[in-house]
């Protein structure tokens, strides 16, 4: 990928680009964002919406690109950001609807789209104390459950989510759509299952795994008593031996009738929930 970008502090105030073609070199740098490889590569991904990219400037995150409709010129809050991308010494593009549809493959996109540098936590920079749950899944596959259980954990005031294993990204267009936003607010790490093991014994968290097969009632477990991971098993194969015989609880939510199990994003919901239960509450909402 090219360049396009100035170093902070090398500003250019007031700079922006009009773009209407398809071919021109940034757009195509852009559209190819939605390929995993590209997005490693430059470190970035995309987010869409105007509230979005203001949420993730105030939260801190880095933008390298800011792209907005002709028609959303002049508004002060599109202004605004376009001020904060260039101050950042950040890119902005003014496009036709023509190219921001095709930038973000929809008919009719949202006005705004930002370009973000990716930020990963590492599993040592989690340090579990008490009242904190973490979300750990393994091999998670499927692009809208992974956004979905970002913005539960979000909700439901969860620490962190962790990849084990080879999972979906995080940053995909996909994810960064069902996570709502909470992508910019929720630590994401990813390692491997060695990594999380060797963790997970010198966290001082208690691993309560999710299992079909699973013996003990999840509303029978003590979550008040240490931190705790929620460890969710794959979409298709479940759990695999060597992370559920490694965790403290096996646990299973009962089910009646006739479907095998829940969707992960699901259960995970119902998990963490209960997890918390004893921490939320009403009066706290913000
Ligand atoms: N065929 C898979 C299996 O045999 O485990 C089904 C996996 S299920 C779609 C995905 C994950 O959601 C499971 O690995 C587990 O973590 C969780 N899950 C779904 N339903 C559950 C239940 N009733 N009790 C406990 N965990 C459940």
């Amino acid at each position: 990928m090219t360049d396009h970008y100035q170093k902070p502090g090398a500003r250019r105030v007031g700079q922006v680009k009009e773009v209407t073609s398809l071919a021109n070199p940034i757009i195509k740098d852009i559209k190819a964002l939605t390929n995993k490889k590209d997005r490693e590569e430059s470190g970035t991904f995309m987010a869409e919406g105007l509230k979005l990219v203001i949420d993730a400037l105030e939260l801190g995150w880095s933008i390298r690109t800011l792209v907005y409709a002709k028609a959303a010129k002049g508004k002060p809050l599109v202004e605004q950001v376009a001020a904060k991308t260039v101050a950042h010494g950040g890119l902005v593009l003014e496009v036709s609807e023509k190219v921001l549809s095709s930038v973000t493959r929809r008919d009719n996109p949202q006005m705004v789209v930002g370009i973000f540098e990716q930020r990963w936590k590492r599993l040592d920079d989690l340090k579990p104390s008490q009242n904190e749950t973490l979300v750990a899944l393994d091999r998670v596959r499927d692009p809208g459950n992974l956004g979905t259980i970002i913005r539960t954990a979000d909700a439901a005031g969860a620490s962190a989510v962790i990849l084990v294993g080879e999972s979906t990204d995080p940053f995909s267009l996909e994810t960064v759509r069902a996570t709502m936003g909470s992508v910019f607010a929720m630590p994401v790490v990813k390692c491997s299952v060695d990594e999380f093991l060797a963790w997970q014994k010198r966290s001082g968290a208690q691993v309560v795994a999710t299992h079909l097969a699973g013996a003990v009632d999840y509303r029978t477990v003590d979550y008040k008593k240490k931190p705790t991971i929620v460890l969710m098993g794959n979409e298709r194969s479940g759990l695999p031996d060597v992370l559920a015989n490694a965790a403290d609880r096996t646990v299973r939510i009962p089910q009646q009738g006739r479907a095998d199990s829940l969707n992960l994003a699901v259960a995970t919901a119902v998990m963490l929930f209960e997890a918390r239960r004893h921490l939320l509450s009403l009066d706290e909402t913000k």
